[in-house]
């Protein structure tokens, strides 16, 4: 793989003018700020744009665009073997056929990855970046926020294969720290009790989604809530209290017939930004990557861009209220999902939610809810939403068991799609489809096909 990447590097080195084009989440915006940043350093000219997917408008305005060089970073995978006229490289980790043409290609799936969990494409792009020049160590930092953003940690509740390896440089570079610490999310910018309410992988049953059983919980463990009247955050808390915390909730999966496996799934890795202030959503690099999120998939790219690459200003403060907005759209989300109802077929369950879930965040909702309480997880859920062109989003989530049973929601997603006219593709742990409007129950035929057919070999 370091050879490609060298490769890729050499035909940068090349190049006059680069133009970058990367996936609209938290993998997308760190890849292309890794991009930009090794290419300013280049005394490079670069322009850099974001897009949901590569469908065939934007591949033919690339193409009347006739730029020097193109650099597809977190997508490019489904065009390895075709578009000829775009002179291009890709650091993609999205499943890709084992022909795909190779040479300008660095994917962890050409060489025995696993792309939902080895590397993202953030990580790949900085693998070209540290050929470019190996001062360009800093940037792995943001290699490790775009993997957690992909939540590449949560096969083993830690980093795994080349992320490793990235986390190593990045504590190198003293930009990163990991330390073992409770997993759930808004360790240093949630009120203790809200961490507890909003937990999932593992929800913990009698305190996700009760504030009040949380409060309690808290007090019976003789946690103390408040602060000077402000409520005291996860990293507020001395060592023995968290620990307290910890062994209470593991305890309490315990008793409710969990496994120790799952009960041990509370406390994992968790990386600190070191340059970052303490309390702040950049301190922990999960929180950064929702950040990010927060302003991708609402259209403002360059609002994520900008803080990645440093700014703490103007665009902090917007990504700040970008992210006010996403937490409520969420919310909101989750509750229209079960409003419409989840329906149960033999081999998946579905939700649609017409207009009223973004098609760029209802695979992140499909996520959330598959990881509920009150919602099966031995069936792969799929969301589908209307889209502003008039089509159908469908985004598919599965869990890990599903997984090592043979199931690759990638391929699913992919073939199932074609059939109706459509477009799909990902990874075996969740992948995504864009379908004529109408054609839903026809696409669930055939998916529910193909994945009975996965488990079954
Ligand atoms: O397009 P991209 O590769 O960036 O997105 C990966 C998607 O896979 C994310 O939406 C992430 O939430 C999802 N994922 C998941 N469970 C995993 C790994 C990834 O839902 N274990
Ligand atoms: O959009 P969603 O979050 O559901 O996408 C899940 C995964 O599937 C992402 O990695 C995304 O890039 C991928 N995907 C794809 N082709 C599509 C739609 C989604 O590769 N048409
Ligand atoms: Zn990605």
């Amino acid at each position: 793989m370091l050879n490609r990447a060298e490769k890729l590097a050499n035909i940068i080195e090349q190049a006059k003018e680069v133009h970058i084009v990367t996936h609209n989440d938290a993998d997308g915006l760190t890849a292309g700020a890794i991009a930009s940043s090794s290419l300013q350093r280049l005394d490079k000219t670069y322009t850099l744009e974001c897009v949901k997917q590569l469908d065939r408008n934007v591949l033919k305005r690339l193409k009347d665009e006739d730029h020097e060089l193109v650099w597809f970073t977190d997508l490019g995978s489904s065009i390895s073997s075709s578009s000829p006229e775009i002179k291009k490289i890709i650091t993609d980790h999205h499943a890709c056929s084992q022909n795909a043409e190779a040479s300008f290609h660095l994917n962890p799936h050409l060489f025995g990855l696993d792309g939902s969990v080895d590397i993202s494409g953030a990580g790949l792009t900085y693998l070209v970046a540290k050929q470019l020049n190996s001062k360009n160590i800093d940037l792995s930092m943001l290699a490790i926020i775009g993997a957690l953003g992909d939540l590449q940690d949560r096969k083993d509740c830690r980093l795994q294969g080349i992320n490793r390896d990235i986390l190593k440089d990045a504590e190198e570079a003293k930009m990163i720290q990991a330390q073992l610490d409770i997993r759930y999310f808004g360790r240093e910018t949630r009120p203790m009790h809200k961490l507890l309410q909003f937990s999932s992988d593992p929800f913990i049953p009698g305190l996700t989604g009760r504030e009040e059983a949380c409060i309690s919980f808290l007090q019976d463990l003789k946690i103390t809530l408040k602060d000077n009247d402000t409520w005291r955050k996860w990293i507020d808390l001395n060592k023995e209290e968290k620990r307290r915390i910890m062994s209470n909730v593991a305890r309490l999966l315990l008793q409710k017939g969990f496994s120790h496996k799952t009960a041990r799934r509370v406390i994992g890795e968790v990386y600190l930004l070191r340059k970052e202030k303490k309390g702040t959503e950049l301190h922990d690099a999960k929180e950064f990557a929702t950040l990010l999120n927060a302003t991708a998939r609402y259209g403002k790219a360059e609002v994520g861009i900008n803080v990645c690459l440093g700014d703490r200003d103007k665009w902090l403060k917007q990504a700040r209220s970008l992210l006010r907005g996403h937490r409520h759209n969420l919310a909101e989300g989750l509750q229209v999902a079960r409003e419409n109802g989840i329906i149960k077929r033999d081999f998946l369950q579905f939700f649609h939610a017409k207009k009223e879930i973004r098609d760029t965040i209802v695979g992140i909702v499909a996520g959330m809810l598959l990881n509920s309480e009150d919602i099966s997880s031995s069936l792969p859920l799929i969301g589908f939403v209307d889209t502003e062109n008039n089509d159908v989003k469908a985004s598919a989530r599965a869990t890990r068991d599903l997984v090592d049973q043979g199931l690759n929601l990638s391929s699913a997603m992919r073939k199932a799609a074609e059939v109706v006219n459509g477009v799909g593709g990902g990874h075996n742990i969740a992948a995504g489809a864009t379908i004529p409007k109408g054609k839903e129950e026809e696409f669930l035929d055939l998916l529910e096909k193909e994945i009975s057919i996965q488990l079954s070999n």
